[in-house]
């Protein structure tokens, strides 16, 4: 067995109205002055109203910055480390899906060590801790709460760049349940995808270590039984808590293992065309998992099992899984091809060039060169 390092790094609180921990979790951290950031979308339904009464009730002072955007971009950190350094404030509550948390990581090292965005672009440039980041996720999930990377758009390049640094990582989560309750159900299907990607693609690829199995494998199972039943029906409590828990174990695995072709394809597609990550990732799924086949050591059969509730059996072959994931999409209501979701052949050479430049063509488990992943997009363009 190879040798490696694990913690957790931060503290967590789980459960159906987790929220009402905050007020204590704002005393314990120490900062009087806080930045809420968040979306339009929470604030029309009344989450950051929720949320700033309990700030409000726990004596601090705050300001909010509410202008974060899907695939946020560079434009967005800046406006709001301008805000954070203009107000004073000391500690930052991230309240959303992915990306109130990435930009409040971004903001956090700009705010602290100044310069722009790009200057941090990459693994390990972040010099050292940013102001206490608390994360309330709204959406199950990015898996931002956990992990140690920020993805921001670069409009100039139409690329996604990442920071990467233990260092950004929240130091307090709270996983609320109820506050997934009222996703519709196109957002419920995207991001619950995606969070089983992160898991099944840290669980299969040469990075994975037996504590990233472990929570990669729980976090397929509690996704792999509720995905459908949760974007069925967001009021099932059972469903919501397990598919919240998933997100969160699927972030500490990709945390510590990274992912694979699928999440390093996928961002090229959001950045020319603006795709939903969830969606774009649960896309290119199908496809980049049959490419990947030939390297399975038998973890397919065991994703297959988290995935169809059944046992592998004797027969069981890569291409069963492949189908499985197919209809999954189908019945989420994912689009079968890129085409699909509006990509065109021409921008395939730059997104093969782009996809290339992400770390987690390194760990994927079958070796790809740029042809392979110029391959990969026209298969996935038009399959069905
Ligand atoms: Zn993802």
């Amino acid at each position: 067995m190879k040798d490696f390092n694990f913690n957790i790094l931060q503290n967590c609180e789980f459960g159906m109205g987790a929220l009402k921990k905050l007020p204590d979790i704002l005393k314990k951290c120490g900062s009087d002055n806080v930045l809420l950031i968040s979306d339009r979308g929470l604030e029309a339904i009344g989450v950051v109203g929720k949320v700033k009464a309990i700030i409000e009730e726990a004596g601090l002072k705050y300001n909010e910055y509410l202008d974060v955007v899907p695939n946020p971009t560079t434009d967005v950190v800046e406006a709001c480390g301008k805000l954070y350094a203009e107000c004073g404030a000391t500690s930052m509550l991230a309240l959303g899906g992915g990306s109130p948390m990435d930009v409040a990581k971004v903001v956090g090292v700009v705010a602290r060590y100044g310069g722009k965005v790009t200057d941090y672009e990459g693994v390990g440039k972040v010099p050292g801790p940013i102001d206490t980041l608390i994360a309330i996720p709204t959406t199950a999930g990015t898996g931002s709460e956990v992990t140690v990377a920020a993805v921001i758009t670069d409009e100039a390049r139409n690329y996604k760049l990442s920071v990467l640094s233990p260092e950004i990582s929240p130091k307090y989560a709270v996983l609320d349940p109820e506050l997934i309750m009222t996703a519709p159900p196109s957002i419920a299907a995207a991001c619950g995808i995606d969070a089983f990607i992160h898991a099944l693609e840290a669980y299969i690829n040469t990075a994975a270590t037996p504590f990233t199995d472990a929570m990669g494998e729980k976090a397929m199972e509690l996704i792999g039984a509720n995905i459908r039943r949760f974007v069925a029906n967001r009021k099932d409590e059972a469903a919501a808590c397990a598919m919240m828990l998933g997100s969160t174990f699927a972030g500490v695995a990709f945390a510590f293992a990274r992912l694979g072709n699928i999440h390093a394809m996928s961002h090229p597609v959001s950045a020319f065309f603006h795709t939903p990550h969830g969606v774009a990732n649960a896309v290119l799924m199908p496809t980049i998992l049959e490419y990947n086949a030939l390297a399975d050591e038998g973890r397919y059969a065991k994703v297959y099992k988290y995935v169809t509730g059944k046992d592998a059996g004797a027969d069981f072959v890569p291409m069963m899984l492949v189908d499985e994931i197919r209809k999954l999409n189908a019945d989420l209501g994912i689009p079968a091809c890129l085409a699909d979701v509006g990509v065109t052949e021409d921008k395939i050479p730059a997104m093969a060039a782009d996809a290339m430049k992400s770390g987690n063509v390194l760990v994927n488990p079958r070796s790809s060169t740029v042809k392979d992943i110029e391959m990969l997009y026209k298969k996935a363009m038009y399959v069905k």
